[in-house]
């Protein structure tokens, strides 16, 4: 049984079907499957099948998918089973909000904000994949969380190391964090060698399995980005006190340096099922079925300063951190649009950076939000300004 307590742990899965909802699947069947979890609630979009299988494998009370075009054939692929089907975006909150304990947030994109609030709202311990709800929401989320009174578990596998490396009641000494990069695919290449790339090659990361937009974002490094911005909001630091290296081998996953001169780091092989288990079984650590770091063949770690000259994204995450306010919202709605369009063949590599930089130049200074709807507001604008640009482009074109 999960913590040994003999009680089956209620937990919902937002975003089951996707790479890290895929995981966390995995981690929960090494860990006692439904003998050990009570599954309320799953959730998806496209991937009605797998959705269905998962919901009928794993006993959830609870499928949800977010396109209401889905409906009738979750609700066909579940006939007979007594687990109730639902589609669209009101139907994702009602399943966050639905009695689970202990809710995977695992929906990329802005998609996930409205949902994991409304998990966080309830209680919920909260482990945290879907990195936009701090980049766009942040101290309002994190309030959220606070008020709610669950607890907010990292699982971005750098910040699960920076949270596992931070000691208890020793934030006054933390003088910086160290957020690693792999450098993604790209990471010795030149502008004008990227400047072609398709999403094929941009997708293939050299160490992580992961879902399509963060391994473009890995490529791009606006996942670092991001992750710089999530990084402030989760560990409440100054932008000052965040660094990023690259290193290439992605075994250190991040680290701490304190005041005495002190650098604390968690290593592992590059697999989320170790950041999942630990904010799972938090404080515990579970048993896991991973593979074990074999220092001998791994022989040497590579560090390397970031070009954000090169990876423009890590400037504007920058940007954003001093700016503060909706900032964050603004470079990541804009970012999303970009990525749209690039994966749909509408603009070139480089052009994401560019159409987030003007979008955020266009909306600064901005009110800072004081309520969530100021934050959907700005993600809304921020689009829309996106999706002109975007279209500017291919009218030049
Ligand atoms: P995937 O693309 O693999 O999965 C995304 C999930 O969200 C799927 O379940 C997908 O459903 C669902 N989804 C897609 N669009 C919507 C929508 N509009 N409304 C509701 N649900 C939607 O992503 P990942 O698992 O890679 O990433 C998920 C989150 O975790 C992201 O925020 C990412 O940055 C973060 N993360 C991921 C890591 C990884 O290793 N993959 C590592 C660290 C953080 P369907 O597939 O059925 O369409």
């Amino acid at each position: 049984m999960a913590g040994g307590s003999g009680v089956r742990r209620s937990i919902s899965i937002l975003g089951s079907t996707g790479s890290i909802g895929v995981n966390t699947l995995d981690v929960i069947a090494q860990l006692g499957g439904t003998d050990a979890f009570d599954l309320v609630a799953l959730t998806g979009n496209s991937n009605v099948e797998l959705l269905a299988r998962q919901a009928r494998e794993f006993g959830a009370r609870i499928a949800v998918t977010a396109d209401e075009e889905n409906y009738t054939a979750l609700k066909e692929a579940l006939a007979g089973t007594g687990i109730e089907a639902a589609a669209g975006r009101q139907a994702l909150v009602e399943a966050a909000s639905a009695d689970a304990g202990w809710v995977m947030a695992a929906i990329v994109g802005t998609a996930g904000l409205a949902p994991t609030l409304a998990a966080a709202a309830r209680g919920a311990d909260i482990a945290l994949a879907n990195k936009e709800c701090l980049v766009s929401a942040g101290d309002l989320f994190v309030h959220a969380v606070k008020e709610g009174g669950g607890r907010l578990i990292p699982v971005d596998s750098e910040h699960s190391a920076i949270f596992q490396s931070l000691e208890d009641d020793q934030h006054h000494a933390v003088e910086r964090i160290v957020l690693t990069a792999s450098g993604g695919p790209f990471r010795t290449w030149s502008r004008e060698q990227m400047a072609d790339v398709t999403v094929e090659i941009a997708k293939a990361h050299p160490n992580w399995s992961m879902g399509l937009k963060i391994s473009i974002g890995s490529a791009s490094m606006f996942n670092k980005a991001l992750e710089m911005i999530e990084a402030k909001h989760l560990f409440d630091l100054n932008p000052e006190q965040i660094e990023v290296i690259v290193h290439p081998q992605s075994i250190i996953h991040s680290m701490v340096g304190y005041t005495d001169g002190s650098v604390l780091a968690q290593l592992g092989a590059p697999d989320m099922r170790t950041a999942i288990g630990y904010a799972l079984t938090y404080p515990d650590r579970p048993k896991l079925n991973v593979e074990r770091l074999d220092f001998v063949k791994l022989a040497r770690l590579d560090f390397e300063a970031p070009d954000e000259v090169r990876f423009p994204a890590l400037r504007l995450a920058r940007t954003a951190l001093a700016r503060g306010g909706v900032q964050g919202a603004v470079m990541n709605a804009a970012e999303e649009v970009a990525f749209d369009a690039f994966c749909a063949g509408r603009i070139g590599f480089l052009a994401m950076a560019d159409i987030a930089e003007e979008v955020m130049e266009a909306m600064a200074p901005h009110p800072a939000a004081t309520i969530i709807e100021d934050v959907f507001e700005a993600d809304a604008e921020a689009r829309r300004r996106a999706a002109e640009i975007i279209a500017r482009k291919e009218m030049a074109a």
